[in-house]
């Protein structure tokens, strides 16, 4: 069938498929964090070279720019590299940052659209680098909860809520079989209202891991984690989900030192991070196994925090979500891959100690299921245990923006508005580097150039009707 070529551009939000990036003469190349590894494979791709937007960087064929600048002028800027806040103004050209220019200067095209902030603050969108879109809820009949189908609902409807609550990228640590990738895919392409999705897939674990534990719940299948035993069985799996499209790995405990080694080499030989959602012991085996950072404040020694930060172990601690475990559960999870006792106080140490010890760390939720429905709450409450912890709020935003983008392996892309970084940004009417509740009044987010959220609210431009391949007929009626 040769008719697919007539049908409408599959970017719909308002940017002619031409648009894009590459002839901008401002890709500027800053070296994220993965460009130090001696097997990092974007050093044969051309600098400023138009690739896929993440950390895979496929390369693509150039496009060709077009369309009106937009202007964001008379706002509080919010700079996520120095963590401080100026008058600015910003400039954007297709989907990306052209210029950050002082407020009295006025030098943009004629014919620029021109947004009044009148002393709104704007910053980078920000980033949750832990979510779960696609797990079942309350709202999901029982017999829907494992469906690949109900998976992909929920995920639109949570990553609408996430848009809207200033929210540009999320990185998912698992999912209802592909529905993750799916999800991620479609917002690529800018076919649903949606941050950017960054997609671990399934998680790998040794049989009866995290994840797979008996009682089985919908979430605990051979849908969402994968259970494999031995090296080349986990080598295999890190290739299945690359295979699937993931941006990024998620391990759990129980493995074994050279299973967990297998993965880690596999996957950084393919471009991606890896991440852990392990304890105790299960930590020291992966940090010693070169990983890439750690989910959840569990349990470890103070001489594994002490190799996190040698090795530059990054940590992601979702505090928030082990808050709401203990107000429900007390601390005792009744889980054969969780045996310890946890305290409110306990996991807080954990944070004061890796926040002592220098390792960095970024911002994530853990969001499940109903917890959808907490944001951007959670995010807010997340980012408070980080100002309690010794996080300035200033500093907390710049780990919410640049630092997550950095850990995404992004960060030459995202998390600040600078010249030639992806235009990621967000509106709010308030100050949310002086108080993170302002965080909750979200005037407008800008994703990849293009408003989505203007007013509060989600704006989608109208299909526009592809024609008939030929006339109707009869072609005499009206
Ligand atoms: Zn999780």
């Amino acid at each position: 069938m040769k008719h697919e070529e007539t049908l409408a551009p599959k970017r719909s939000f308002g940017r002619a498929p031409g648009m894009i990036a590459a002839s901008i003469a401002l890709a500027t190349a800053v070296a994220g964090p993965a460009a130090a590894q001696s097997n990092d494979r974007r050093q044969w791709i051309a600098p400023g070279a138009r690739t896929t937007e993440d950390p895979r960087r496929i390369p693509l064929k150039p496009e060709h720019a077009a369309g009106r600048d937009i202007v964001l002028h008379g706002g509080r800027f919010f700079d996520a590299v120095s963590a401080r806040v100026r008058p600015a103004t910003i400039v954007l050209r297709g989907n990306r940052v052209l210029a950050v220019l002082p407020p009295e200067a006025h030098e943009w095209a004629a014919d620029a659209e021109v947004i009044e902030l009148g002393g709104k603050t704007v910053m980078p969108g920000l980033i949750d680098m832990h979510v779960h879109l696609t797990y079942p809820d309350g709202d999901t009949p029982i017999d829907e909860q494992a469906s690949e189908g109900a998976g992909v609902l929920r995920g639109v409807r949570n990553l609408r809520w996430m848009l809207e609550s200033g929210f540009t990228s999320v990185r998912d640590l698992n999912g209802v079989s592909n529905a993750p990738y799916l999800l991620a895919e479609w917002s690529a392409e800018d076919s649903i209202a949606a941050p950017r999705v960054f997609t671990a897939g399934h998680i790998i674990t040794g049989t009866g891991g995290h994840a797979t534990e008996r009682p089985v719940s919908p979430s605990h299948g051979p849908d969402y984690a994968w259970e494999r035993d031995g090296a080349d069985a986990w080598r295999g799996a890190v290739r299945q989900t690359f295979k699937q499209g993931a941006s990024v790995i998620k391990l759990a405990s129980h493995f074994s030192p050279d299973e967990v080694a297998a993965a880690i080499d596999e996957a950084h030989r393919l471009g991606l991070k890896v991440t852990c959602d392990c304890e105790t012991i299960y930590i020291k085996m992966a940090v010693d196994a070169g990983i890439d950072m750690i989910e959840h404040p569990l349990p470890r020694t103070d001489a594994t925090i002490a190799d996190m930060a040698r090795r530059k172990v990054a940590s992601v601690p979702t505090l928030q979500v082990y808050q709401n475990v203990l107000d429900r559960s007390g601390g005792f999870y009744g889980s054969t891959s969780r045996r310890f006792t946890m305290t409110a106080q306990g996991d807080f140490d954990m944070f004061k100690k890796m926040k002592a010890a220098g390792i960095v760390m970024g911002v994530g939720t853990d969001t499940i299921g109903d917890a959808n429905k907490m944001v951007p709450n959670v995010y807010i409450a997340e980012l408070k245990w980080f100002v309690k912890g010794g996080y300035s709020i200033p500093q907390a935003l710049q780990a919410a923006t640049l630092t997550n983008a950095n850990l995404l392996d992004m960060g030459d892309k995202l998390g600040s508005i600078e010249p030639g970084k992806l235009a990621d940004i967000v509106v709010v009417d308030g100050q949310p580097d002086m108080n993170l509740d302002d965080l909750g009044h979200i005037d407008m987010v800008i994703k990849d150039g293009v408003p989505m959220v203007r007013g509060g609210q989600i704006v989608t431009p109208r299909h526009v009707p592809a024609p008939l391949l030929k006339p109707s007929p009869p072609a005499d009626v009206r």
